[in-house]
C-alpha cells in the first residue's frame, strides 16, 4: 500500500470476529474522516496483522481500495466508495454514518466478508459466526467427521454407511453433526454477496 500515509491500527485487542469490519466510530476516533484524510487501515489478531486497506476521505465519500481474492483465488485490486451521511444530535453537533452501498441504510459498522464492504443486514450477518474462518471451521470439523465414519469425502454424497465397530447411536450424532456443519457452512457462504 505504497503512497498511503501512516498506518492506523485497530485496537490490538479486536477479536476474530471484528476482523475486516470498519466502525465509524472508531475511524472517526483515529482522525480518518477528517478532510483530505489519505491513509491506511489494518486489523490485527494476536499481534499479527490479518489485513490492510487504504483509505481515503474525497468529500462526503469515504473510499477504500483493497485487494480481493476472486473466484479462482487470484488477488484483484478492488475500490469501493462509501458516502457518508450526518444526523443532527440532540444537543448539537452531528453524528456520522456510513451508507451501506448496498441497502443504503444508515449504519456505524460495515464488513467485508466478501468483495464489498457492506452492512451485517446485508450480508445476513447476525451472529458472531458469520466470517470465513467460520466457513472453514465448519467445513474443517465436517470432513473430520466423515474421516471418522470413513464416509465420502465429497461433502455433496450423503453419509449413509456406518462403521461396523460404532454405534447407531454415535453414528446417527456424528451424521448429524457433519451434514449441520456442511450445510451451515454453505449457509453462510451463501449469504455473501458477490461471490
Ligand atoms: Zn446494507
Amino acid at each position: 500500500m505504497g503512497g498511503y500515509g501512516s498506518g492506523r491500527r485497530w485496537d490490538a485487542k479486536s477479536t476474530v470476529e471484528e476482523t475486516n469490519r470498519i466502525d465509524i466510530r472508531w475511524l472517526k476516533k483515529q482522525g480518518c474522516l477528517r478532510p483530505g484524510y489519505a491513509g491506511t487501515i489494518s486489523w490485527s489478531c494476536n499481534g499479527s496483522t490479518t489485513g490492510t486497506i487504504g483509505a481515503r476521505m474525497a468529500g462526503d465519500n469515504f473510499i477504500l481500495n483493497y485487494n480481493h481474492r476472486g473466484r479462482d483465488g487470484e488477488w484483484v485490486p478492488a475500490e469501493q466508495t462509501i458516502r457518508l451521511s450526518r444526523s443532527e444530535c440532540h444537543f448539537g453537533g452531528h453524528r456520522l454514518w456510513f451508507e451501506c452501498p448496498w441497502c443504503h441504510k444508515r449504519v456505524a459498522v460495515l464488513c467485508g466478508a466478501g468483495k464489498y464492504f457492506l452492512c451485517r443486514h446485508c450480508y445476513g450477518l447476525n451472529f458472531a459466526s458469520q466470517h470465513e474462518s467460520e466457513v472453514d471451521r465448519m467445513l474443517r470439523r465436517a470432513r473430520k467427521i466423515r474421516k471418522q465414519l470413513e464416509a465420502d469425502m465429497n461433502m455433496m454424497e450423503p453419509i449413509v454407511f456406518k462403521p461396523k465397530w460404532m454405534r447407531w447411536r454415535m453414528f446417527e450424532r456424528l451424521r448429524r453433526e457433519a451434514e449441520h456443519a456442511n450445510s451451515l457452512s454453505w449457509a453462510i457462504a451463501g449469504q455473501r454477496w458477490g461471490q
